[in-house]
């Protein structure tokens, strides 16, 4: 299997076609934003985090009935996947208050949500992904009636086996964002990645912040914080 050109290079991650194949070669990078894209910083061992992470949740996910684009890891950094159209949709998962939630509703942080909420949002950096309903998602044609039913069963299914993964590893899962695609079948798939870049994950006993809110807020250094998520998953399988 050889890399082949540069297809797309991303704030997180570098897509590669692989000649003669519907797959994509990614290259997951050390680059770190915040305030969609406004501060940007080089954190060196940042991708090898990610893409082992990622790794770990797809292949756990896999093992749970939910197929993904994951292929399988090349090495610390890289991964091939399956090529999918994308949704141009962020499809996001809370449990918890947080983050924009809670600004937007005045909910403190913290507080349990009586069931797990799905959100939508456009992709898109010009517009700065903004919050839409299912009417905006249907009317814009981002995905048809039946489709946007299916990201938010799947989406809630993903919920369930997480927060079962994290919850043994001694971590909450407050909120995290999907993004889906459809393959060459039509078969709707879990795409990009799950990482603490993508997800709010507390400590269960301390409500320590083990995820990208640490870079968000300048509390420390995401490093040590993203090695123990990976440290506390590998440990599951052993
Ligand atoms: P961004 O585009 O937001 O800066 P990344 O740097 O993570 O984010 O770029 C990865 C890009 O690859 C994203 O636009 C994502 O939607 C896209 N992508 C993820 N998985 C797949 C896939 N299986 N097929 C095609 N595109 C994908
Ligand atoms: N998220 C993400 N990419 C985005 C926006 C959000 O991965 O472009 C994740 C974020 O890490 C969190 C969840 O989605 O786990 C909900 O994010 P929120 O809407 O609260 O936005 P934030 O306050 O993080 O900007």
């Amino acid at each position: 299997m050889d890399k082949g050109h540069l297809l797309y290079e991303g704030k997180a991650k570098a897509l590669y076609s692989i000649p003669e194949q519907n797959w994509l070669w990614v290259e997951y990078k050390d680059q770190a934003t915040a305030g969609n894209g406004e501060r940007k910083e080089s954190i060196s061992g940042k991708g090898q985090l990610n893409n082992l992470i990622t790794s770990v949740i797809f292949e756990y996910l896999s093992s749970e009935g939910i197929p993904s684009h994951f292929i399988k890891k090349l090495s610390d950094t890289e991964q091939v996947i399956e090529k999918v159209d994308m949704f141009n949709l962020e499809v996001v998962v809370r449990n918890v208050a947080a983050g924009s939630f809670s600004r937007r509703l005045g909910v403190s942080e913290g507080t349990v949500l009586s069931k797990p909420i799905v959100e939508f949002y456009l992709k898109d950096d010009d517009l700065n992904d903004p919050f839409i309903n299912d009417a905006h998602v249907t009317a814009l044609n981002l995905a048809d009636e039946a489709e946007v039913s299916e990201l938010k069963t799947k989406a809630l299914e993903i919920n369930h086996a997480l927060k079962k993964m994290f919850d043994k590893a001694d971590i909450t899962l407050i909120d995290f964002k999907l993004e889906f695609g459809k393959n060459s079948d039509g078969t709707i798939l879990l795409a990009d990645e799950i990482s603490p870049d993508t997800c709010r994950l507390w400590d269960k006993n301390t409500n320590n912040r083990l995820d990208k809110d640490v870079f968000r807020h300048n509390t420390g250094d995401i490093i040590p914080v993203y090695q123990e998520v990976l440290d506390r998953l590998t440990q599951l399988n052993k």
